[in-house]
């Protein structure tokens, strides 16, 4: 680790770096920083920096506040929009007490020890997420909801006025370690989507963070706001962050099977089987607003059923063609709003009690269950996913498995942040209410 340190000086030298960027997640998913002058960069790899925990959102009460920031090596990045002349990089950091320790707050320790936890049957839990966002018009420096575009999915220009800021943002990760699979135009105006490529879920989830603030970033600078709220606009298609996922071990893809139906493992058949009984409860986390909930309504190519199939889009989990290497579920519920640590720590933790305890999924879904009734649903006993934020933070009180590998810091946080949002949304009268009741009553 000293030559570790030692190399990574020298290299911040080489690179004319000039000031280092300490960043980490707060219980939101917001990315947080703080910014030293690269001076210090022996001192923070050694140490750590220290910062004051009560200041960031669901972490310390004020008695125990002290924190240190610990650089992760392996996230060196120069940041590609800042000057190339005394240039910025960063480092993702673990959050750990005075004492060393980790802090059971910190998103980031929370995924490790599940993946900690999965690596003791040995398995390394691989994602890639598929993050969708809109690129609305700023006016007089404040974001609308005014498209900046017109295309639809995959078109090309002059419809797509947005290519030259997906193609700055593509060059900006791809300089920041990146490998971009796929960028188009999604199926709403404005609404767009970048893909790169899987890997195990704590680098995935340091991207997702990094993928949304130099996105923002780039679209800032031409003067565009890149939006990943859940369901901006009512009646269009909303902002998913659909998880592809799969286990490996040895070296292997543990979800294929070439001579099983479909292809697919048992250990894939039950790491299903586990995803879909939790899925009450990972809905708390992988969609963290009360505006979450206004995607996950039928007939936008959003999931609102628990349910899985082959290749249907309309149910919760869907396997994609690919076998072989390329054999993963794909988790079709979460939005870009939610935490990524805790998204992919409440899905590992559900799949791998499907996995040790070999649940069995129940039988796949073939046909639209957007075009099934209530009474259907019900008889092929296809569970509906919470409607509200309210309902996903009570199915996560009642599931003790996920709130145990969350750990109680983690829910308690997560409690107080959902009675609040919940309480602000629940007593505010919406615009929809006037509109309805004003004239009639
Ligand atoms: N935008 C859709 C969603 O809310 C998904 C569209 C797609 O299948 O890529 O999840
Ligand atoms: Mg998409
Ligand atoms: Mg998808």
């Amino acid at each position: 680790s000293l030559d570790i340190t030692s190399a990574l000086l020298e290299r911040i030298e080489q690179d004319n770096v000039r000031f280092l960027r300490l960043q980490f997640t707060d219980l939101l998913g917001m990315p947080k920083n703080v910014a030293i002058p690269a001076k210090q960069a022996e001192k923070a790899l050694t140490d750590g920096i220290g910062l004051d925990g009560s200041s960031i959102e669901g972490f310390a009460r004020i008695e125990e506040s002290d924190m240190v920031l610990k650089p992760d090596t392996s996230t060196y990045a120069i940041l590609p929009w800042r000057p190339h002349e005394n240039a910025v990089a960063r480092f993702v950091c673990d959050v750990c007490k005075p004492n060393g320790k980790p802090f059971e707050g910190d998103p980031r320790y929370v995924l490790r020890k599940v993946m900690e936890d999965a690596a003791k049957d040995g398995y390394v839990f691989n994602t890639g997420p598929e993050l969708e966002f809109f690129l609305f018009r700023m006016v007089d420096g404040r974001p609308t909801t005014q498209f900046q575009d017109g295309g639809g999915y995959f078109d090309l220009a002059p419809t797509d006025l947005a290519e030259d800021v997906r193609r700055e943002i593509v060059l900006a990760l791809t300089e920041m370690g990146f490998e971009i699979e796929a960028s188009h135009h999604e199926v709403a105006e404005s609404q767009h989507e970048i893909d790169f490529k899987y890997s195990d879920a704590l680098t995935t989830a340091d991207r997702v963070v990094t993928f949304k603030f130099a996105t923002k970033t780039m679209a800032l600078m031409r003067g565009l706001h890149a939006s990943f709220m859940a369901k901006p606009i009512y009646g269009i298609n909303g902002s998913g962050m659909h998880v592809n996922c799969s286990l490996a071990k040895d070296g292997k893809n543990a979800f294929y099977d070439a001579d099983a139906p479909l292809q697919l493992s048992e250990t894939c058949m039950h790491f299903i089987g586990g995803l879909l009984k939790h899925a009450p409860a990972i809905t708390r986390v992988a969609n963290p607003t009360v505006n979450s909930y206004k995607r996950l309504v039928p007939g936008y190519e959003a999931p609102c059923y628990i349910c899985w199939s082959a290749s249907n889009r309309s149910a919760q989990v869907r396997v994609p063609a690919p076998r072989g290497n390329s054999t993963r579920v794909e988790f079709r519920s979460p939005d870009p709003t939610c935490n990524p640590y805790l998204t992919f720590a409440a899905m590992l933790t559900a799949g791998m009690d499907g996995v040790r305890n070999r649940i069995e999924p129940p039988t796949d879904v073939h046909k639209n269950i957007f075009h099934m009734t209530a009474a259907e649903r019900n008889q092929d006993g296809i569970p509906t996913l919470p409607g509200s934020l309210y309902d996903a933070h009570q199915a996560l009180l009642a599931d003790d498995l996920i709130c145990k590998a969350l750990g109680p810091h983690v829910v308690d946080a997560l409690t107080t942040v959902a009675n609040a949002e919940w309480d602000a949304f629940r007593t505010a009268v919406h615009p929809w209410e006037l509109d309805r009741y004003l004239a009639m009553y």
